[in-house]
């Protein structure tokens, strides 16, 4: 499976596809994480990226292509992958056909998750991750078991420093400027499914996957 999950910021792209790609045995591939990764190590890469991140907006196209062609290149990926957080632009989805093409590939689906704006600050502020093994919990929907520690890996949660009501805001018009025309470019490509992504982490996931079982 070759597979992409768009939707909003806290639409649960991350969530979801951690389930999704443990169904497949596919590499799930977050920018995002990519990011947050180089943030931490402080790499020349991390450091530009994090002057954007904290503002609430996008890394530079050249940039964010660059390391996703990198990324697709690696041995696991031969069997397929699933991508999220990106493309987030028109010129990243151009970018990205290109080098499917390259690499010879065929997208199979494009997952856009839908969830009503008023749920996303909710769900945002309510967010916390695991450093260590990159689990999400939610503050309210989906609790760890102790208090503020990972339930796989025991290490303490934190919350992301973009995501707070102010980034949110810029975040979110970024989204519906840049990021929503990609509904109507993957639309006109026969690959897009639009499904509800409201409902808790479990049900989300088995109904993305029984959807994915369909057009197999
Ligand atoms: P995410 O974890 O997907 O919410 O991404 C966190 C932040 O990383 C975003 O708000 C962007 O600033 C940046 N980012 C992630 N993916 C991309 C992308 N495809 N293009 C540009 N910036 C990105």
């Amino acid at each position: 499976m070759r597979l992409l999950i768009m939707g909003a910021p806290g639409a649960g792209k991350g969530t979801y596809a951690e389930g999704i790609s443990k169904h497949y045995g596919i590499p799930h591939i977050s920018t995002g994480d990519i990011f947050r990764q180089a943030m931490q190590e402080e790499t020349p890469m991390g450091i530009l990226a994090k002057s954007f991140i904290d503002k609430g907006n996008l890394v530079p196209d050249d940039v964010t292509n660059k390391i996703v062609k990198e990324r697709l290149s690696k041995v696991d990926c031969l069997d397929g992958f699933l991508l999220d957080g990106y493309p987030r632009t028109l010129q990243q989805a151009e970018e990205f056909e290109k080098t499917l093409k390259e690499l010879d590939l065929k997208l199979d689906a494009v997952i856009n998750l839908v969830v009503d704006e008023s749920l996303i600050v909710s769900r945002i502020v309510n967010r916390r991750i695991c450093p260590t093994c990159g689990k999400g919990y939610n503050l309210v929907t989906l609790k760890p078991i102790k208090e503020g520690y990972c339930d796989v890996c025991g290490s303490e949660l934190y919350q992301r420093k973009d995501d707070n009501e102010e980034t949110i805001k810029s975040r979110l018009s970024v989204y519906n400027e840049q990021t929503k025309p990609l509904i109507n470019f993957y639309e006109e490509r026969k690959v897009l499914l639009n499904l509800n992504g409201e409902g808790n982490a479990k049900e989300v996931t088995e109904c993305i996957i029984s959807t994915l079982e369909e057009i197999k």
